[in-house]
């Protein structure tokens, strides 16, 4: 009888140092067997008896998933400064949104679309204000699921706010295609910037029930305090920019208690940043209906904490916890690069027990399972078309360091 790697006329024998499926336990002397189009047709736990093969040097992986981008805030790289905190950050955006034409935008987004590409990068959780990079996507083998965004504060406004993002949503259906599904759904920004009114709107449409959700949450001590006591520089900011705030009353919880009853109707949940979840935010979620705490996903952005905060989550807490984690750079506008390798080399050197298999869950199959895209991506298994990326400078331990590099070789 034939052995599986002898059946296939057209097919790349791939072997490497090590092969790390994710699925599954690393393979020190495994073989990876793939169609010329990049689905794997097998993978091999040994090279015994298997000709023709392909030896690379380094680490193979599946392609990765940027599960936090904002693809259209391409146009601001290096144009915010680092470390003012969120409220510097955001002062420095509302600046510069506005200065740049539809041209130069679109031209950026499609470079930072290339550049997270050759990072290895296969799919990205993209959050969009406008429709302005649909025609990247539409043309880009990257697998997008698009986060249509609103916020709002000021209760006069609410209904405006709302059918533009409701047309916005009708929009993005309508480019939909056979040949190229564009998934989407509405979602609100921040617990800071939308207002009961608008969550219940939300709430309240059939049309986001049991979609997956997004919500940036607790980015800072800023965001907390707005919260507890509605005061500090977002009450001050919000004034600033003369929205009103006399409908609003602090909830006087922190932003997980406050939010995550909030995303009850959507099939799950991803929360991005986290950078100020603490381990009484835990106890509390640990104290929560198996219902609720099963919606629970959080996506970290290291880079772009240590942009705006100059501060990381703890790690740790989210490590003990056990509940679904993953990767994201965030935009250009806070970040000097789109890759997810180097996010994987922040949290590598601030936890220096997280093993590469577990960065590796973190940054391809945690966010495939969450997108619904683990059926193709995510991990190395027969039956599926994940990218390939061969990781070089590795240590001796085959742990990611400052100097570990990453090329996309299918
Ligand atoms: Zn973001």
């Amino acid at each position: 009888m034939k052995d599986s790697a002898n059946e296939y006329a057209a097919m790349r024998k791939i072997t490497a140092d090590i092969i790390y499926p994710v699925s599954s336990e690393p393979l020190k002397d495994g073989v990876v067997l793939m169609d010329d189009e990049g689905h794997i047709l097998d993978v091999l736990p040994s090279r015994d008896g298997v000709g023709d093969l392909e030896k690379v040097d380094g680490v193979l992986v599946p392609g990765f998933i940027n599960a936090h981008c904002h693809l259209e805030l391409s146009y601001l790289k290096g144009k915010i400064s680092e470390g003012t905190g969120l409220d510097g950050f955001i002062r420095d955006l509302e600046k510069q949104r506005g200065a740049y034409s539809d041209e130069q935008r679109l031209f950026d987004a499609i470079l930072a679309e290339k550049e997270m590409r050759n990072a290895g990068i296969v799919g990205v959780g993209d959050i969009m204000n406008t429709l302005l990079t649909v025609p990247v996507k539409r043309s880009s083998d990257l697998s997008w699921f698009s986060f249509l965004e609103v916020y709002g504060f000021s209760e006069k406004r609410i209904d405006e706010i709302w059918h533009k993002g409701v047309l916005d949503f009708m929009h993005m259906r309508t480019f939909r295609s056979p040949e190229k599904l564009m998934p989407c759904t509405l979602v609100p920004h921040a617990p800071y910037s939308v207002s009961e009114k608008l969550f219940e709107k939300m709430s309240n449409s059939s049309a986001y029930q049991n979609a997956i959700g997004c919500i940036h949450l607790a980015e800072s001590d800023e965001e907390v305090e707005f919260l507890l006591h509605g005061t500090g520089k977002i009450a001050d900011r919000l004034h600033d920019f003369g929205i009103d705030q006399s409908d609003w009353t602090p909830p006087g919880i922190r932003p997980l208690q406050f939010v995550l009853p909030k995303m009850m109707m959507r099939s799950k949940a991803l929360f991005v940043h986290n950078t100020v979840l603490n381990a009484a935010d835990f106890e509390w979620l640990a104290a929560q209906p198996e219902e609720m705490r099963n919606k629970v996903h959080f996506c970290f952005c290291p880079g772009a904490n240590l942009f705006i905060e100059k501060r990381l989550p703890d790690f740790k807490l989210f490590l003990n916890a056990g509940y679904p984690l993953m990767l994201g750079t965030d935009s250009l506008a806070s970040n000097i690069h789109l890759s997810i390798l180097e996010e994987m080399k922040l949290v590598t050197a601030a936890v220096p027990t997280l093993d590469t298999q577990t960065a590796l869950e973190w940054a391809c199959l945690n966010p495939a399972r969450f997108f619904g895209w683990d059926n193709a991506l995510g991990s190395i298994e027969k039956g599926k078309k994940p990218g390939l990326n061969l990781l070089s400078g590795l240590d001796a331990n085959q742990r990611i360091t400052e100097s570990t590099t990453v090329d996309r070789i299918a």
